[in-house]
């Protein structure tokens, strides 16, 4: 089982990544044996994938254009697709992993405004063929997002963008969400992480643990 987590900076995600992890590697399967599973992440879920992160958020180095960042994030997924992601769902085990195809849409698609051909494509030979079986849009309004990233000191290159921007960005993940219903669950990011992480087991273990 392949899990996404997306939504915009502070939102939550690598929280309700941790709780979600934590209780699944407690859970059985229907031979008794403990649920295998794989956290992850992008950018840099790789060796490859990290060299990749310090050259999109290190704020000294600026000069990335567009295109080349949607090149990239890419090129991280690619890397991260064939060296972590496929491998672990070749071998039964769950993976849970902090944005995905979705966030180069919101992102590079709505937020550095690319055209959408040009992003499928990119989508397409980053993810190869990779669905999540599940996609966790933590969503919260850009206020919210703003003040966390604030607090928590130190905004890397894509943070420091415009409310326009980070408006943009969200409304792409909902409108990805609208119309992938059967794959994506919105959550509402300003509640309590432990409400949050309820919802998410609920759902969880009426599709894919019973
Ligand atoms: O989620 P995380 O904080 O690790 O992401 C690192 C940075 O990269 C964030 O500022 C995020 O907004 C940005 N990002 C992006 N495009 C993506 C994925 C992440 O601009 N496709
Ligand atoms: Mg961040």
């Amino acid at each position: 089982i392949f899990i996404t987590f997306e939504g915009p900076d502070g939102a939550g995600k690598t929280t309700q990544l941790n709780a979600l992890a934590t209780r699944l590697r407690k859970t059985r399967q229907s031979n008794g044996d403990l649920l295998q599973v794989v956290t992850t992440r992008e950018p840099g879920g790789t060796q490859t994938g990290k060299r990749i992160r310090s050259l999109l958020l290190d704020s000294s180095d600026a000069r990335i254009g567009p295109q080349a960042e949607l090149l990239l994030f890419a090129a991280d997924r690619a890397n991260h697709v064939d060296e972590v992601i496929r491998p672990a769902l070749d071998q039964g085990h769950w993976v849970l992993c902090d944005r995905f195809e979705d966030s180069t849409r919101a992102y590079q698609g709505a937020g550095r405004s690319l055209p959408s051909d040009v992003v499928d494509s990119a989508c397409r030979l980053g993810a190869q063929g990779m669905t999540p079986d599940l996609t966790l849009l933590l969503d919260v309004p850009p206020e919210v997002s703003a003040h966390r990233r604030n607090n928590r000191g130190g905004e890397d290159r894509m943070e420091s963008a415009g409310t326009e921007f980070h408006e943009s960005v969200r409304q792409e993940f909902l409108q990805l969400a609208a119309s992938n219903p059967q794959r994506f669950l919105v959550l509402d990011g300003t509640r309590h992480p432990t409400e949050i992480h309820h919802q998410v087991w609920i759902h969880l273990a009426s599709q894919f643990l019973s």
